[in-house]
Order: structure tokens, then C-alpha cells, then sequence
């Protein structure tokens, strides 16, 4: 079972799913009850998405997201500061965002060519 529209990305204010909880129901987006999807995939690089509470984009410059991607604290890309504790940040080995509020996958793939998307929570899934 996979989250309706694609999953939701969110901030530090809004809880993450845990473990193998169900998926995003209609009817939770309908009451605005959102839980971030916690298997979330890309479909541009294959690779599942990471997630980092707290901390957000720092220095980029030469730094290539594939090589961050397979390191531990994602090649020292991500910082902590005075404005990092209301953000979430999600990356894959190609796109990186932050996000402090709610944003829907299904939405992003329109606003920002973010090919993100649930893989599916669940026994079914395995
Ligand atoms: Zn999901
Ligand atoms: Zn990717």
C-alpha cells in the first residue's frame, strides 16, 4: 500500500511515520492529519530518500550528491544553526530539499520536477 498522491514531505512540526505504519489515507490529507511518508523513493536516481530532522542545506559548492549520498552524514552538505530547527531535510543522490511545512509529493513533481513518490508501507510491500 502506498501514501495517497505520492506521500508528503514535512517539517520538524508534523510527525513522521514510524516503522511499518500504514500509509497516508485520502481521508487523513482530507483532514489534514499529515504523516511524512517514511519510504520515500526517487525515481531519477533509484535510490531511497534520506531524511535529516534539524539540520538543513549548508555549503554546496563542489559537492556532488551522489558522493554525499553514501556517506554517513551525507558528505558534511547539512548544518545546524539558529534557523535549522524548524526544518526536515530530504535528499536523494540527485535533489536535495528542506521543508518547514507540508509539501505534497504528487504537487512537487508539477512545481519542481521532483520525481519523489512512496514505495509503500506494509507487509505487502516485502
Ligand atoms: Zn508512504
Ligand atoms: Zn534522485
Amino acid at each position: 500500500m502506498t501514501c495517497y498522491e505520492d506521500g508528503v514531505l514535512v517539517g520538524v512540526k508534523s510527525p513522521m511515520m514510524v516503522g511499518r505504519e500504514s500509509a497516508l489515507t485520502q481521508a487523513e490529507l482530507d483532514a489534514a492529519t499529515y504523516r511524512g511518508c517514511n519510504n520515500i523513493e526517487c525515481e531519477q536516481c533509484g535510490k531511497k530518500v534520506r531524511v535529516f530532522d534539524r539540520q538543513m542545506v549548508g555549503d554546496r559548492s563542489g559537492k556532488s550528491l551522489k558522493d554525499a549520498y553514501a556517506t554517513p552524514d551525507f558528505g558534511g552538505l547539512l548544518v545546524t544553526n539558529e534557523f535549522s530547527d524548524a526544518y526536515r531535510t530530504y535528499a536523494c543522490a540527485c535533489r536535495i530539499k528542506m521543508v518547514s511545512g507540508v509539501r505534497m509529493l504528487a504537487e512537487e513533481r508539477y512545481d519542481s520536477d521532483l520525481y519523489w513518490s512512496c514505495a509503500g508501507h506494509g507487509s505487502e510491500e516485502e
